[in-house]
């Protein structure tokens, strides 16, 4: 398939791709990898009469400051599946981005075009969830700051407006005594996601009692979904039934039948997927797993 005629302009700098993108309205776009927004054009899913293209508006690294792991939006897949700061302070996301697509979509798609799609599969999203993540997102009015949690709307949208970019994505960095597990089921290697995990457990000083423990899920909602396993309080890792973890939050669930799978199918996945991600999380916690 043929993408429908566009202009095309390269921006400088995310002040400059604001301006343009306030004064192009909705026949504006930004182009980041182009590793989802492409194949739309090719399927004529989107039509925008401009697209701005944001490669040139920031050479960042990834960074770490003030308890905050900092990646520019534009962080390739790649990067975050190999640069040292990612393994050491999010080893999560790092783990996730291998489930990403194949290696041309890592080469070139980047994390602030992954979570503005907000695709209800995201292995990002959900990490970004799950580790309570921010996106820095400039506006015409300036930057503001906006909690993952918040970001995701419906499929395939955020709550941005429509001339905001994101510039930056914080991640606190791991805590000792932090466990984590990400947990994918697909079809094919490289496929979006049937049902996506992903957990962290945090246990308190003695390394015993689990004093935190969140999970996300991607491919039960139309949006990447945040729950709480609602284990007992004072509960040891040797203690907690992560079976029943994991079938009270596939209860609250209700997942939509699509081509690749019924809502039923879906559940049974969430269920098994989040309780094998709570027992993995707190195995890396006690450190009796790498
Ligand atoms: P683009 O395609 O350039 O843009 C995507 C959207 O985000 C557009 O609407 C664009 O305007 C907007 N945008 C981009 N950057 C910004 C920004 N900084 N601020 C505001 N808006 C912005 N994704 C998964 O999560 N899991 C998978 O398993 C997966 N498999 C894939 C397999 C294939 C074969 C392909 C082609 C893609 C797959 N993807 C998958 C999507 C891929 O990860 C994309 O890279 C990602 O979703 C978008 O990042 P991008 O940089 O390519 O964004």
């Amino acid at each position: 398939m043929v993408a429908p005629a566009f202009d095309y302009v390269a921006a400088e700098s995310y002040d400059e791709a604001v301006r343009l993108l306030a004064a192009g309205g909705e026949d504006a776009k930004i182009l980041a990898g182009g590793q989802s927004l492409m194949p739309m054009l090719n399927l004529r899913l989107a039509h925008p009469e401009l697209l701005i293209d944001i490669n040139q508006a920031d050479q960042r690294s990834p960074s770490v400051a003030g308890g905050l792991l900092r990646l520019p939006a534009l962080t390739r897949h790649r990067v975050l599946l190999e640069h040292d700061l990612v393994r050491q302070h999010c080893p999560l996301l790092a783990d996730a981005i291998r489930h990403v697509g194949n290696v041309r979509v890592r080469n070139r798609g980047t994390i602030g075009g992954s979570l503005a799609h907000a695709d209800p599969t995201s292995e990002i999203g959900s990490c970004a969830l799950v580790t309570g993540a921010q996106v820095v997102v400039r506006g015409p009015d300036g930057d503001r700051t906006v909690p993952a949690a918040e970001l995701f709307d419906t499929y395939w949208t955020t709550t941005m407006a429509p001339a905001e970019v994101i510039t930056d994505v914080l991640i606190p960095v791991a805590r000792p005594r932090q466990g984590w597990s990400f947990q994918e089921m697909v079809r094919r290697t490289s496929d979006f996601a049937i049902v996506a995990v992903a957990a962290l457990v945090e246990l308190d000083e003695r390394a015993e009692v689990i004093i935190a423990a969140r999970v996300a899920l991607a491919g039960v909602a139309d949006r990447v979904t945040l729950a709480d396993p609602e284990l007992p309080a004072e509960v040891t890792c040797a203690d907690a039934d992560f079976d029943a973890a994991g079938a009270a939050i596939a209860d609250r669930l209700e997942p939509a039948t699509d081509v690749h799978a019924s809502g039923e199918y879906r559940r049974r996945l969430a269920r098994v997927l989040v309780a094998r991600a709570l027992r993995q999380a707190c195995a890396r916690a006690t450190g009796a797993a790498t």
